[in-house]
């Protein structure tokens, strides 16, 4: 299956200067392994805080 970087990429509101930008299994992968969530499932405010926490993530979301 081809990677749909660009695609992605329209959807992707991550503001932090990462590599796997757009790549979401790997931007996925990095985050479950920190026990993060990706920055796609945070408001822009959020996101731009940068912390890709569960406890942020959950705070935000009650
Ligand atoms: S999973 Fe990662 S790379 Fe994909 S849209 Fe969300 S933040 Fe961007």
């Amino acid at each position: 299956m081809e990677c749909r970087k660009e695609e992605n990429l329209k959807n992707c509101n991550c503001t932090y200067n990462c590599s796997k930008k757009g790549i979401c299994c790997l931007c996925v992968k990095e985050h479950r392994e920190r026990k993060e969530i990706p920055a796609c499932f945070f408001p822009k405010s959020a996101e731009k805080t940068y912390d890709r926490s569960i406890k942020h993530f959950v705070e935000i979301n009650k």
